[in-house]
């Protein structure tokens, strides 16, 4: 644990920060993070899974029993920070990890978060995917809010998002939007009908084997 530091030693230090190029700020947040500590082997965890660039620990204050903080082992305090091979093969990590749950532990579903940002609710200063074995009634909540909203305002922000990623959003024609609707209704009046194209899995197939059904 850190020592208690007086205000002056801590205004030298935000001196020093202040002073650091990139490279030593990183060098200098690896050394505080206790993230880096453990995936260094510096303070002890249960490790689950580990390859180059990723680690996975047990969370010592789980949601439920088998909870996963899947690491980089590089530090990056957020998202936007990672390399897209990097985080490709975090999230495949991810659901290896997840279908590790549903086959080990008799998990019937899994939840993968990623808090992303002081906003979203990121408590580390360490980039982490949270893998949370889940069963019925287990008692967690991560319920959404159903918000209402008007279509012009769902389509202004889903315009700026499109813009945002460099594509252009298309225009949609008041006739698409009639078939969307006249689609999403039915879908939910009948249970969809597995395609050929679908997933080899299926929650449906997951929860029969595991005899949740
Ligand atoms: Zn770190």
């Amino acid at each position: 644990m850190a020592e208690q530091i007086s205000q002056e030693q801590l205004r030298e230090l935000q001196e020093k920060i202040k002073q650091m190029s990139p490279e030593e700020l990183k060098e200098f947040q690896k050394k505080q993070c206790i993230f880096c500590q453990i995936v260094a082997g510096k303070i002890q965890a249960k490790k689950i899974y580990e390859d180059g660039n990723v680690a996975a620990i047990l969370d010592i204050n789980p949601a439920n029993p088998g909870h996963i903080l899947l690491l980089t082992k590089e530090h990056y305090s957020i998202m936007p920070q990672i390399p897209d091979d990097e985080i490709a093969h975090v999230f495949m990590v991810a659901k290896s990890l997840s279908n590790s749950m549903l086959k080990g532990i008799d998990a019937q579903g899994t939840n993968i978060i990623v808090a992303n940002g002081v906003a979203a609710g990121q408590r580390a200063q360490h980039f982490m995917a949270h893998i949370i074995p889940r069963k019925e009634n287990d008692g967690l909540r991560f319920e959404l809010p159903q918000k209402t909203m008007e279509e012009s305002e769902i389509n202004a922000v889903g315009n700026r998002l499109a813009a945002a990623l460099g594509g252009a959003a298309e225009e949609e024609k008041p006739a698409q939007r009639q078939e969307q609707k006249k689609e999403v209704a039915q879908a939910k009046k009948e249970p969809r009908q597995k395609k050929e194209s679908d997933s080899n899995i299926n929650l449906d197939d997951i929860s029969r084997i595991l005899g949740a059904k």
